[in-house]
């Protein structure tokens, strides 16, 4: 067991606010043993992915912050020379500001992305945990300024029912992050659908999903808009029937790259 960061994306409101304090907090001042300055530029020990779902006018937005996973198995350790990446008892992964000069291949070997080259130091730079303010018992800055407690860090043991259910970035890999996620919305299919011959939506018509042997139901709403949320990636079929109206059918949606917005769909009447 060691230190965990537990992130809830789904009240993260993309504020930035820990962004800019892991960059005030590391670009003004050097922490030795734990960090040298951050560059004003070019690096993100915290960064705040967007994530922009669907198309006009139905699109959502969430955003992810990522930051070092503090691996169990960490992949910048195995390549580093000298001692240069090492690992705390409270499991935070620290690279040694002064050992590590000269070794790009950290920066190289992290599969997240999460260690910056820094030219002008020659070093490999990333998240520290804050291992200076731990040291004084405050908490990260990134987890201090966040308004929604969407970032939280502690034990694991502490977070032992957030951690039930989360997930963590690229689990294929087998590195054991430490930084866990939870409430990533998953891909939707939306549309409206509408009568073209008296230029009214369509409500109550039932919409059947299928992929493979799994289905989702839904029924239009009062502006004749459907939502299929939360959805894992893939391939999926679509019905749409309503009475009196000819049924529509979308035979192959494929959310693998994105959300699917169907726009305005018009069923016409039986018989016309
Ligand atoms: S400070 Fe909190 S709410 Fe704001 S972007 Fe960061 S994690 Fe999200
Ligand atoms: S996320 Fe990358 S830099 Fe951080 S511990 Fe894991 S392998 Fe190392
Ligand atoms: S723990 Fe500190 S160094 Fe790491 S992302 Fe948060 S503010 Fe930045």
């Amino acid at each position: 067991m060691g230190k965990v960061f537990c992130i809830d994306v789904a009240k993260c409101s993309g504020c930035y606010n820990c962004q800019f304090a892991c960059k005030e907090e590391h670009c003004t001042n050097e922490w030795l043993p734990f960090a040298a300055k951050q560059p004003m530029t070019g690096q993100f020990w915290l960064g705040i992915e967007e994530h922009v779902e669907g198309s006009k006018p139905k699109v959502k937005i969430h955003y992810i912050p990522v930051l070092c996973n503090h691996c169990e198995d960490p992949a910048c350790m195995k390549v580093a020379k000298d001692g240069a990446v090492y690992k705390r008892e409270d499991g935070l992964v620290i690279i040694d500001p002064e050992k590590a000069k000269g070794q790009k291949e950290i920066a190289q070997a992290c599969p997240y992305g999460a260690v910056y080259w820094n030219e002008e130091l020659s070093l490999p730079q990333k998240c520290t945990g804050c291992a200076h303010l731990l040291a004084e018992g405050k908490v990260p800055r990134c987890v201090d300024v966040c308004h929604t407690g969407a970032i939280r860090f502690g034990e694991e043991s502490e977070f032992a029912d957030f951690i039930e259910g989360a997930i963590v970035r690229m689990p294929e890999l087998g590195t054991g992050p430490k930084v866990y996620y939870r409430n990533i919305p998953g891909r939707f299919i939306a549309g409206t659908i509408y009568d073209p011959e008296e230029e009214v939506v369509i409500r109550n018509a039932r919409c059947h999903l299928t992929k493979g042997d799994k289905t989702w139901d839904t029924e239009t709403d009062l502006f004749g808009d459907f939502w299929f949320r939360d959805l894992p990636r893939g391939k999926y079929e679509l019905t749409i029937e309503a009475d009196g109206f000819e049924g529509l059918h979308f035979p192959e949606i494929d959310t693998e790259k994105n959300s699917i917005n169907l726009g305005d769909q018009p069923m016409n009447r039986r018989g016309s």
